[in-house]
Order: structure tokens, then sequence, then C-alpha cells
């Protein structure tokens, strides 16, 4: 079978850049797909979260998830810490692991910024943790932006030294090609990594300090409209072709939310353009923003009234994902060697 599961953390409300760069993804292999979209929560906690914001987000990113159009009947939508085998599964993970792969990690260094001694052992084991969500449901595809390229790349090395160093056990259990499938990336779309509107090296993120940075799903039109009025560019027109986008990170970026917005090429949106000022190509741009995400915002709004509907899509989701997720690590337990009671 055909099994997807991807995740966001409820670090904050979710942004354009997770949109594009994931959401449209996930809803689109819900027609093809079995899906599992998680809100993981327990990633969220790798740096400090205040429990009534975490709290708050949890319900936020999951009214998103629905808002954007995750269908809580075709897919499993829940929150990682009610399924208690995420946290066992990764400890399991984690002995199979090796420390110089999590050295090589990128977003541990960006995220645990200049005091390394200073962050949480959690944040140096997220990749392992990201390794057992999608492990424990041995899904076999995994839809994310760019940015867990790296990520992804370790659940396989993971799941193959898994694979490898118990192939006894497992053969035994009559599994012919390893126990955990390799999880293949799927990391398609003219956005799959949104820059931020401050600085074009930067990517969009949930935890940027500046809200100037970003284009929440949340934001009215009034925002959005000054967010993008206010983004950074560079000073010359738009050029006619996509090569004429190299070093020009911030022209490049409003190019590609664009076509993404618009179900475009980049080069499409070149056509039409090229040549155009910033001047021209803003209010165009915040038309077709504004367009697409009100009605997003509208029905999130709608959802968050009540709470108790988003608790029981979570609660719901919660007992289907463990139905699924019990006897595989059940037989990862038994492949291990642990006795079951
Ligand atoms: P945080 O800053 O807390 O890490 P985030 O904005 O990076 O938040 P995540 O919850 O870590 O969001 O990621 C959720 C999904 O969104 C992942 O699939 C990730 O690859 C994707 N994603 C995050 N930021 C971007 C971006 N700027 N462009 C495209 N995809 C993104
Ligand atoms: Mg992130």
């Amino acid at each position: 079978t055909l099994r997807v599961f991807s995740g966001m953390q409820p670090t904050h409300n979710l942004h354009l850049g997770n949109y594009l760069g994931a959401m449209v993804n996930w809803i689109k292999m819900q027609d093809t797909h079995e899906c599992i979209y998680c809100v993981v929560d327990l990633h969220a906690i790798t740096l400090w979260q205040e429990p009534k914001d975490l709290r708050r987000h949890i319900r936020d990113v999951t009214a998103s998830y629905l808002a954007c159009g995750l269908d809580p009947k075709r897919s499993i939508i829940f929150n990682q810490s009610q399924v208690a085998h995420h946290a066992e599964l990764a400890w399991i993970l984690n002995c199979v692991a090796r420390l110089g792969w999590l050295n090589r990690m990128t977003q541990f260094k960006e995220k645990a910024g200049k005091d390394k001694e200073a962050a949480s052992i959690g944040l140096y084991d997220y990749p392992v943790l990201m390794a057992a969500d999608i492990l424990l449901y041995r899904a076999t595809h995994v839809p994310v932006g760019d940015d867990q390229k790296q990520h992804l790349e370790l659940a396989r090395d993971i799941a193959q030294k898994f694979n490898v160093d118990y192939a006894g056990e497992i053969e035994a259990a009559g599994y012919k090609d390893g126990f955990f499938p390799l999880p293949e990336p799927f990391i398609t779309g003219p956005a799959t990594r949104v820059m931020s509107l401050r600085d074009g090296t930067k990517k969009m993120s949930k935890s940027d300090p500046s809200d100037l940075a970003r284009i929440n799903l949340v934001d009215d039109a009034d925002t959005i409209a000054k967010k993008f009025r206010k983004a950074k560019t560079d000073p010359d027109a738009l050029p006619s072709e996509v090569e004429g986008l190299k070093g020009r990170p911030e022209a490049d970026n409003l190019v590609g939310i664009y076509a993404a917005l618009a179900g475009k090429t980049a080069a499409d949106v070149l056509k039409e353009f090229g040549g155009s000022q910033f001047s021209a190509f803003k209010p165009a741009l915040i038309d077709l923003a504004v367009a697409k995400l009100s009605p997003i915002a509208a029905e999130k709004r709608r959802l968050e009234e009540d709470p108790t509907y988003i608790d029981g899509v979570l609660a719901d989701g919660a007992a289907r994902a463990r139905a699924i997720a019990s006897p595989i690590f059940r037989q990862v337990k038994e492949i291990v060697g642990f006795v079951s009671a």
C-alpha cells in the first residue's frame, strides 16, 4: 500500500511556506494514498513553548489543517503526544542511529544557534523522533518542504540499518524485503522552499521572531497587503526568463510564490510580468494571495469557534493512528528481542 505520513509543529500558526511547500501536496495525496497527518507537539517542545501557547497552537494548527482542506474522514489527523508509540519507537531508533549521522544535521546547527551546549537533547534528537513518526506506520511517502530533505535521508538510513542489524529476526518473522520500507521524500512544486519576506536567503519560518517575514494563513487582507508591500526586493524590473532570477533571491521568491498560488510555472509568470517593476507586480501578487488565502482564514475562524469539534477530530484520529501503530510496534519489540506480556 501507499501510505503517507507527515506533520507540522504547533510552534505557531501555519504560514505560506508550510502551505505551498507541504500542505498543497498533502491535500492532493488524499485522493491517491492512505494519509496520516500529525500535529507534532513532541517536536515542538524541543524548543521552549509556553504551555498555554502550546495548547492553543495545537488546536490552531489542527483547525488550519481542516481549513486548508484535509478531510478527517479520509485522512487520519491526530496529535503526536496522544499516541505513545512515537516516543517509544524513537528510543529504540536512538539505539540504531549513530552519533556521527546526527552531527551532520544542519537544522540542529541553525536552531541551536551559537551556544550548542545549552541546546536541549531533544533538539539534537529531533531527526530520530521524526524517523520514528514515519516508520511507526511503515509509511512509504513523506511530503515535506525542501528543508526536511536531510532529515528524510536520515530516516532512510535508520530504516536501512534497522533492517540490516535485525535481518535474521526480520526474515524469521516472514518479511522478505526488510521490516521498514525506505520512506520516499515527496518534495515537489514551484515553492518547495519559500523564503522570508525580509531576507531572501533565509527560509520563511514559524519560529522567525519577525512576523513581517511571513504570511500567516490567518492574516487578513490588509496584513497580507502590508507584508508584501514591505517585502524586501532589489531595484530592477522582473526578468522575462527564469535564468534572470539567478542571484536575485527576493525576486525569485516572490515569483515562485505567485507561480505556486496561481498553479503556473515561474516561466509563465515571467512571460506575463517580465519587464514589470515590483510596484506593478506586488499588487497582482497581493490580489492573488488574498483571493487564495482569505477563504482558508474564514474557514479557520469558523472552526475555532468549536474547540470540542477540534478535540474530537484529534481523539478520533489518535484512535485510528494507534490501531495502525500498535501491531507494527509490537512486531518491532519482538524483532528487537523484548519479551511481551
Ligand atoms: P519552525 O520554525 O518551528 O521549525 P517551520 O515553519 O519550519 O516551523 P515546521 O512545522 O517545522 O514549520 O514544518 C512543517 C512543514 O512545512 C515541513 O514539511 C517543512 O518542510 C515545511 N516548510 C516549513 N517552512 C517552509 C518553507 N519556508 N518553504 C516550504 N516548506 C516549508
Ligand atoms: Mg521547521
